[in-house]
């Protein structure tokens, strides 16, 4: 029998799609004076790439493309950092599955 074809995971997230809903992100980030660490480990955790630290030592967020995956809303719930919604209807991710 033979093995099946590799498929590298980059290509397969590669094939969601996301909607963006302008002007009404599903994350939002409640800046402290000093980003807690499990804020600033989202800049290395989130598996979209959603959360980055600018030049001024903040940790921002750009959520479109986001997975929808919650590590950022239960890693960040304790602190009050970060507010998290679901998209509205019609909006987000898109998994394309199979
Ligand atoms: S929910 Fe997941 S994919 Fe979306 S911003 Fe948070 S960690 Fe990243």
């Amino acid at each position: 029998m033979a093995n099946p074809p590799e498929v590298r995971v980059e290509e397969k997230l590669y094939q969601n799609r996301y909607v963006v809903d302008a002007g009404r992100s599903h994350i939002r980030i409640v800046a402290k004076d000093v980003p807690s660490a499990n804020l600033l480990a989202m800049t290395k955790l989130c598996p979209a790439g959603c959360y980055s630290l600018n030049e001024a030592g903040r940790v921002e967020v750009a959520p479109d493309g986001c997975f929808e995956c919650g590590t950022c809303r239960v890693l960040c719930e304790a602190s009050g950092e970060v507010e998290w919604n679901y998209p509205r209807g019609g909006f987000g991710v898109l998994f394309k599955f199979g």
